[in-house]
């Protein structure tokens, strides 16, 4: 049978979220069409060339490499498809005194170079490490649901991990008792949200406990390795796209999604549509008729830039740290250097390297582009980041307004801030709990907003259509 267009399965945008329900959904049978307002498929997680040189444009890190197995294996993507490179020496923290923290993938190495300036820290890491990795094996099982629910946790006999969820990254780390500079190390992960870490929630803690037991990975060809393969497993499964299409409307008579108005006012009609772009501008400009106090509530959540990066040729001996941090109040700047890990990047001995600076997004806004600047030629100008180079080249910039035209940001977002209150309430829900037959996949909702949650978010918004839409037989 040929499904009538009303049939089919309309996914708005082709980050990692979208690409991977619509896997999903072709594998189970459905015709899915992804419109994209980009000339490209990946959203932030996809490439950008400067200078002769390819650059992830957004992620750097995969530190779940078990979320993101979980979902290739749910997209019948085989095992060891994707090779990844192991991280040896993750990061390194410049502190604003003048300390150094550094974290390795070794947890031995880790904690003896803590117990070296505090002594009794080495140990108290190691527990620190022990506990939360505990912790995470509990609760990750979670993550693979939708919206879990008090039956989930009873399930999976999460029921003691439940205080720790309920806490705050700033409370676990207060509990550990370690130093000052080591706590402030590991909750670096916040600062690149702009966030305190009173307001952030414990599940940052997981991270250590991560890169010391599955490690840290960069996956051959860069982050936007990942999204290059699920496009081409989308492909195969049949999926059809449409680039270069933005959506303008999705059309929602008395509460239902019958189908998309596209920006040039084509209407395509659809059984269900799922929606890859940012959830919340989902609702609050997408929506046909959408009630306003709902839209107020939605414009209220504190939202994610994604800050200023500076795109760098750079030449010389360079510091072994995959990553290196300098902290800055609540918030940080990270220098990337992908060429540690891969040395056939160079080019007559260039490799590419990035500067990116995490803002708080009231602040971005506050500095407009030419601010935005001043502060990138500051960050520039800085030594730390030079250390042991001969030489960089600026290839490209981007600010804040420019994330957001390019990538079709909502309000120059990425997401709403994981803070812990919304940890606890829960991300924007996949199955639309106010428009039927709406589903939204993506950084905005559960389980979060790395590359691997974004595959898996793409996975469980696609079950919640499936169960409520099956497939013709
Ligand atoms: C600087 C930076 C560093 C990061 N670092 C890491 C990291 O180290 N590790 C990690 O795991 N993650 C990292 N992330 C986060 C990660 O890249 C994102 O969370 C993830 O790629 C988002 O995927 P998505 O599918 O939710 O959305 P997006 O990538 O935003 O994709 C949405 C797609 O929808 C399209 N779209 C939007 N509106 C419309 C419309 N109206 N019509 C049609 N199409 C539309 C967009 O063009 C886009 O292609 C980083 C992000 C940034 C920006």
């Amino acid at each position: 049978m040929n499904p009538s267009s009303d049939q089919q399965i309309i996914v708005i945008g082709a980050g990692v979220g979208g690409l991977s329900a619509a896997i999903r959904l072709a594998r189970q049978g459905q015709r899915v069409l992804v419109l994209e307002a980009r000339a490209q498929a990946g959203g932030l997680a996809s490439g950008v060339v400067a200078g002769g040189f390819t650059f992830d444009a957004g992620p750097y890190i995969l530190l779940d490499k078990p979320g993101l197995e979980w979902a290739f294996a749910h997209l019948g993507i085989a095992d060891g498809t994707l090779p990844l490179t192991p991280i040896e020496h993750v990061y390194h923290v410049l502190h604003e005194d003048g300390q150094t923290t550094a974290f390795d993938r070794s947890l031995a190495d880790t904690a003896a170079g803590f117990e070296a300036r505090h002594p009794g820290s080495g140990a108290r890491y190691q527990a620190f490490v022990a506990k939360t990795g505990a912790v995470h094996r509990n609760v990750q099982p979670l993550t693979y649901h939708s919206h879990p629910g008090v039956l989930d946790v009873l399930r999976h006999g999460a029921l003691g991990s439940v205080p720790f969820m309920l806490s705050s990254l700033g409370g676990v780390l207060e509990k550990s008792g370690l130093p000052a500079p080591v706590r402030a190390g590991i909750g670096i992960w916040t600062h690149i949200a702009g966030q305190p870490m009173s307001q952030a929630p414990a599940p940052m803690a997981f991270v250590p406990s991560l890169f010391h037991g599955v490690g840290a990975y960069l996956p051959r060809g860069g982050m936007r390795a990942v999204a290059e393969l699920l496009t081409a497993t989308a492909v195969a499964a049949g999926v059809e796209f449409r680039y270069e299409t933005p959506v303008a409307g999705i059309m929602a008579p008395r509460g239902r999604a019958t189908g998309v108005r596209t920006a040039a006012g084509e209407v395509l009609p659809a059984r269900a549509v799922l929606s890859d772009a940012s959830g919340i501008g989902t609702y609050v400009n997408l929506v046909e008729d959408f009630p306003e106090p709902a839209k107020t509530k939605l414009r209220a959540l504190p939202l994610q830039s994604p800050g200023t990066c500076v795109y760098l040729a750079v030449r010389g001996r360079r510091p072994p740290y995959y990553v290196r941090f300098k902290l800055r109040g609540t918030g940080c700047t990270a220098f990337v250097q992908p060429g540690l890990l891969d040395p056939g990047l160079a080019q007559d001995g260039w490799f590419p390297a990035r500067l990116i600076s995490p803002l708080p997004h009231p602040e971005a806004a506050r500095l407009g582009p030419e601010g935005q600047h001043r502060l990138m030629d500051e960050q520039l100008a800085e030594p730390w980041w030079r250390e042991g180079l001969e030489d960089y080249r600026v290839l490209h910039r981007r600010t804040t307004f420019e994330w957001g035209r390019e990538y079709h940001l909502y309000r120059d977002s990425m997401n709403p801030v994981m803070t812990a209150q919304l940890m606890r309430q829960g991300r924007l829900a996949h199955r639309s709990p106010t428009v039927r037959n709406l589903y939204l996949t993506g950084s905005s909702t559960h389980p979060g907003q790395w590359v691997s949650f974004c595959a898996i978010a793409g996975i469980l918004a696609a079950d919640c259509l499936l169960h409520d839409h099956p497939a013709h037989a």
